[in-house]
Order: C-alpha cells, then sequence, then structure tokens
C-alpha cells in the first residue's frame, strides 16, 4: 500500500509562499501529474514528499507512516530527474545496479538488473558507458535505476524535458505502457501540458504555489474550473472573449450566441475550443469577422479571427481554403460554451 496523503502542506521562505495548504490524497498505484507554469510550485512539492526540503506545515504521509521527519533514504521512494544523473565511468548495467548495492539489497543482483533493463529495452546496451548513449537511452537508463529496486513510490520530475520532440513523444508512450505494466504510485512534474493528459490519471494545475483544479484530464479538459485552467489545457488554448450576458444571450464585438443555459446576467467571460466550433457558410454562424490568420495544420486548417479584443481560432476542415481578410462565419453553439466570471475568472454554474 502506497497512499500519498499531503496534509495541508505549505512551503514558505521567508514570506515568499513556494506552496500554499496543498491537501490531496494520492492513491496507492496512482499516476498523479503535477502541471502548471514555471514557478508554481511543482518541484517544491515534489521535493518536500522526497525529502529534499522540509514544508513549512502540514503532514506528509507515505502508505501508514508520517514521513515528515524521515531521511530521503528511508522514505522508499525512487526519483527521475530531467537530468539523467547518471554515473559517467560506470556502465549501464553498473548504473543501474548501484542502488542495489548501496541500499545492500539482498537477492539475485543480475536477474533484477536484467529484468529492469528489459522492461526499458535496454539490454543490448547494458556494457555501453553513458557517453556512448542518446539522450533516450539515457534516460531509460535513468528509469531502469528507478524501477530495480522496486520502491513505493516513484516521484518523476520533467523526465522528458531533454529530450527531442520526436523522442518525447516516443519515451512517453514507453513510460505510459511501463506504468501499466509496474502499478506503483507515481508523483510526475511537467509543464507540459500534452505529457500530463496522456500519462495522467489525475491532473493537478497549480499556479503561483496555489493548485487550481484536480482532476482526471477528460474532467480538466472538459469542465475547466476557471479561466487559467482553460487556457492551460488545450491546443490551442480555449477561446476567451469578455463580454455582457443578459436573458441567455452572450455578446461582445461581433459575437451573439444565444440560448446560454445561465441565470448569470452582466459582464461575463464566455469560452470554446477551437475543435468543437465549426465554419458556417457565409454569415450564419454566430460570430462574424474577417480572417485574421490561416494555418495549414496537415489535418485541418485553423482559421482566425480578431473579436471581442481577443484573437479567436476554430478548427476547419483540412480542405479549407480562403484568404487572410476574407469574412468568415463561425458556429459556435450554446452547447458548447463555458462561461466564467469576469473578475474572478472562476467558472459560472
Ligand atoms: P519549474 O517548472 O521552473 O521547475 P516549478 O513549478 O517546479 O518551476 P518550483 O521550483 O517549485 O517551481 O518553485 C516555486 C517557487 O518557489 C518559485 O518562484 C521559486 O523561485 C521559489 N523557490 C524555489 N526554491 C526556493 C528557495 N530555496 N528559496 C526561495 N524561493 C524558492
Amino acid at each position: 500500500m502506497a497512499e500519498i496523503k499531503l496534509a495541508n502542506i505549505t512551503k514558505r521562505w521567508g514570506s515568499f509562499v513556494g506552496v500554499q495548504s496543498f491537501d490531496l490524497t494520492i492513491e496507492d498505484k496512482e499516476f498523479l501529474v503535477l502541471l502548471g507554469p514555471s514557478g508554481c510550485g511543482k518541484t517544491t512539492t515534489m521535493r518536500m514528499i522526497a525529502g529534499l526540503e522540509d514544508p513549512t506545515e502540514g503532514e506528509i504521509h507515505i502508505g501508514d507512516r508520517v514521513v515528515n521527519d524521515l531521511d530521503p533514504k528511508d522514505r522508499d521512494v525512487a526519483m527521475v530527474f530531467q537530468s539523467y544523473g547518471l554515473y559517467p565511468n560506470m556502465d549501464v548495467y553498473e548504473n543501474i545496479r548501484f542502488p542495489l548495492k548501496v541500499r545492500k539489497v539482498e537477492g539475485d543482483h543480475d536477474a533484477m538488473v536484467r529484468r529492469a533493463a528489459e522492461m526499458v529495452e535496454l539490454t543490448e546496451f547494458l556494457h555501453r558507458k553513458p557517453a556512448a548513449l542518446s539522450g533516450g537511452q539515457r534516460q531509460r537508463v535513468a528509469l531502469a535505476r528507478a524501477i530495480v529496486r522496486q520502491p513505493q513510490v516513484f516521484l518523476m520530475d520533467e523526465p522528458l524535458s531533454n529530450l527531442d520532440a520526436k523522442l518525447r513523444v516516443s519515451t512517453r508512450a514507453q513510460l505510459k505502457n511501463l506504468s501499466h505494466e509496474l502499478q506503483v504510485t507515481t508523483i510526475y512534474v511537467t509543464h507540459d501540458q500534452i505529457e500530463a493528459m496522456t500519462l495522467a490519471d489525475r491532473v493537478v494545475v497549480m499556479e503561483k504555489g496555489i493548485v487550481q483544479q484536480v482532476g482526471t484530464p477528460t474532467e480538466i479538459y472538459d469542465n475547466p474550473a476557471n479561466t487559467f485552467v482553460a487556457s492551460f489545457i488545450g491546443s490551442p488554448a480555449m477561446n476567451l472573449m469578455e463580454g455582457q450576458i443578459e436573458g441567455g444571450v452572450f455578446r461582445c464585438d461581433h459575437v451573439e450566441i444565444g440560448g446560454l443555459d445561465t441565470a448569470h446576467s452582466g459582464p461575463a467571460i464566455l469560452g470554446f475550443r477551437a475543435e468543437d466550433a465549426a465554419v458556417a457558410p457565409d454569415g450564419a454562424g454566430q460570430i462574424t469577422a474577417p480572417i485574421y490568420s490561416l494555418e495549414l495544420l496537415g489535418d485541418a486548417v485553423m482559421v482566425t479571427v480578431r473579436t471581442g479584443g481577443a484573437l479567436v481560432a476554430v478548427k476547419a476542415d483540412k480542405d479549407y481554403r480562403a484568404n487572410i481578410g476574407d469574412p468568415v462565419s463561425f458556429s459556435v453553439p450554446a452547447s458548447i460554451c463555458h462561461l466564467f466570471d469576469q473578475g474572478s475568472g472562476e467558472r459560472l454554474a
């Protein structure tokens, strides 16, 4: 059992709050991703779980133990960092074996090392030095070294961020498969929302040390709690327009969207995703404006207009063709719209 409970943990340095009142139970075997922009407190949260940083307030439980006063080595967690931290003078085999030696783990080290290497497809590289490996292979050695001693918890801090875009995608898939096989509670830090969405059982979105939302990738994508989450998740970011709602009708600039299921009246932010809307026949949609840009994406064309003080993008069919400056109309039915408070940015019920 390796449930992790973070009971109201806060980290302060003087008057600066790095992480504020983080309160969450991470279930046994769960893959939890901490997601947010640089400086939002992801790494600090993870370092507190690892024991590399002391919380100013709050308790950290791993399994049935409060670990606040335990040394990192006694917490039974294994960490994987973006800088692989391999020993250059040891070959892959010795690098993977290292934690078994240091911790004087009993049993057949050779079998354990070979099994870990096999899981990350490194068997044929066991006798190479790290310098003779690619970035992706080095990261897999770091993973194998974490796997080999079968810890209760994996902590991974941006493990894919040093890899090039293509390798990141294939290593991500490998990691997903590996985590499914291993079934070990994992906390994974990233600022890449695609990594978060593809790997996580649940995602924690953080900003400025504060948890903004916790949910499954689908929950966070479909029901963002506020405009920060709405604009951080999804590519492109959710379209957000400021306007007024009156009698279930949102208005701003060249936009009029009726039939909204809301009792709210007054200023509001209306959001919708580019992939949920469509290009409508001339003038038939709820937004009509000149085209600001057109981007061919291969499987679609991104059509952007400027309206309501913002750029608003809609994904059109891949065969859609037009010119910048041509009028275009977007179909934005009420059912795809998200409404947020203009002051706080919080989702309107
Ligand atoms: P990144 O993605 O850039 O690694 P992060 O979300 O992991 O960012 P943290 O490293 O957790 O962010 O840092 C959170 C905030 O705490 C930042 O503003 C950082 O400058 C601050 N911080 C981190 N360590 C210390 C420290 N030892 N003393 C003072 N402030 C710190």
